[in-house]
């Protein structure tokens, strides 16, 4: 019987544990299930008919807002011309298309993009690119990787390994050796700042600091999220990130930019790269790609890069030894074409930024609400934090996620640090009543 048909008692004692849930506590769901049934543009349906506005865009996944009939007809179109074809030495048109569609919208020199099925796979797809570049450049003496305390890179191990985050550490202790983090732009000088703060630029000299110790000549690349996503919406200060390009390219050191969260529109520009005037050598890229509809990332190569990698191969040798039985799934590939097509035709990156100022001004109201910390913003992105339970941080943002979630509205808590999201298709009142929202559950507190 499907769980949608039992009775809810039914449903909690039985049918909730065989998934066992990523990133949640299937007991504790279990208690109080929380099952979206539905979704449509901003809204989210739950098994009791409940409406919810989507604050967090699913997981900053659905610019477009849910459920787009364009999105579903080009994927089951694809499926019924060619569900699957083996990506290895072969290839299907759909994949040359999104590639040259996308690369179009891309800064100018990342004309070259790798296909694959999640962030977590763009990052560690992203590490070996890395190491291919140096090692065709005869640079294989390049081996330390450099990331920041409070970084989010995905579960695989290469990201875990580069994930600033106590609990990756505690939990999974064995890692990628010779990585070195910097630290966090994070502080609380800075608390309240809309936008990039005034001061922290010269946190980038840990970048220098590293390169001394350990040579410059033996780091191989930076990881960066330019504002970081996951550990509650870190926007970088001013000059910060034009510090660390500036040391990375008197060293000879790679940056990579993980946009997986700020790629599309996320900042009010088309990626990070344009809305900081800071070009990457690599970008990762998921999420917005195919407005959450299949799951794809992406890694996008700079000319250089991808031109050292194939140029220093043999003849005939494969290039980049590295791919999944599902990169560039056609399936995908159709997905984020018409992705794609959304944002252009309804012009969705500028609608984000009009918004944004809005956005923005609405998350500082809740700024004198007593438990409120720190509010942080950019574009269409928001950390609202609130003050940690004595002792247990990260326990009251799990409860007010779920209270939050009664009261009509979902977003992502990270820590004590709500993400706030929206989709682009959002009109003001969407935003008010995310808000209002959040100022019910804030205030309840
Ligand atoms: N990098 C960043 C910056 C992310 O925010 C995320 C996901 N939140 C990932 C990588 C991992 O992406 P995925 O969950 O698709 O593996």
């Amino acid at each position: 019987m499907s769980v949608l048909a039992e009775p809810i008692e039914q449903v909690k004692t039985n049918s909730l544990e065989q998934h066992w849930m990523p990133f949640s506590s299937n007991r504790d769901f279990k208690n109080a299930p929380r099952l979206i049934t539905r979704s449509e543009g901003m809204y989210l349906w739950n098994q009791q008919g409940d409406r919810l506005v989507d604050g967090s865009s699913g997981l900053f996944n659905v610019p477009a807002g849910h459920a787009r009939k364009s999105i579903a007809d080009a994927v089951h179109a694809q499926m019924m011309q060619n569900g699957y074809t083996a990506p290895f030495q072969l290839g299907q048109p759909t994949s040359f298309e999104f590639a040259a569609k996308l690369t179009q919208i891309m800064p100018e020199p990342f004309n070259h993009v790798f296909f694959v099925n999640s962030g977590s796979e763009a990052i560690d797809t992203a590490l070996k690119m890395v190491m291919a570049y140096h090692r065709a450049n005869g640079e294989a003496q390049r081996t330390r990787f450099v990331s920041r305390e409070r970084a989010y890179h995905g579960v695989n191990m290469g990201g875990v390994s580069l994930s600033g985050m106590v609990k990756n550490r505690e939990t999974f202790p064995v890692v990628m050796p010779n990585i070195v983090m910097m630290r966090h732009t994070w502080n609380e000088e800075n608390a309240f700042t809309k936008g990039q703060p005034e001061t922290g630029a010269e946190l980038a000299n840990d970048l220098q600091r590293f390169c001394e110790t350990y040579g410059g000549s033996t780091i191989a690349a930076v990881f960066i999220e330019p504002v970081a996503g996951s550990t509650g919406t870190l926007v970088p200060p001013k000059g910060y990130l034009e510090r660390v390009r500036q040391i990375c390219d008197e060293h000879g050191i790679l940056l990579v930019f993980d946009e997986v969260i700020t790629g599309f529109g996320r900042l009010g520009k088309p990626f990070a790269v344009d809305a900081f005037n800071v070009m990457p050598d690599i970008i990762t890229l998921a999420k917005a790609l195919t407005n959450g509809a299949i799951p794809m990332g992406a890694v996008a190569a700079s000319d250089q890069v991808y031109e050292t990698i194939t140029e220093a191969a043999p003849e005939n040798a494969i290039e980049f030894f590295h791919g999944y039985t599902y990169s560039a799934h056609p399936a995908a590939c159709a997905a984020g074409l018409a992705t794609l097509k959304i944002y252009e035709d309804e012009g969705l990156f500028e609608r984000a930024a009009e918004l944004s100022d809005y956005f923005l001004d609405a998350i500082w109201s809740l700024q004198d609400i007593p438990i409120v910390k720190d509010i942080r913003g950019y574009g269409l992105m928001g950390g609202v934090e609130v003050h940690p339970l004595p002792g247990k941080p990260g326990i009251r943002g799990n409860e007010m996620q779920k209270k939050l979630f009664w009261n009509g509205c979902h977003a992502k808590w990270t820590g004590d640090t709500a993400i706030l999201a929206p989709a682009f298709i959002a009109e003001r009142s969407h935003v008010d009543e995310i808000v209002d929202a959040m100022r019910k559950t804030l205030m309840a507190e």
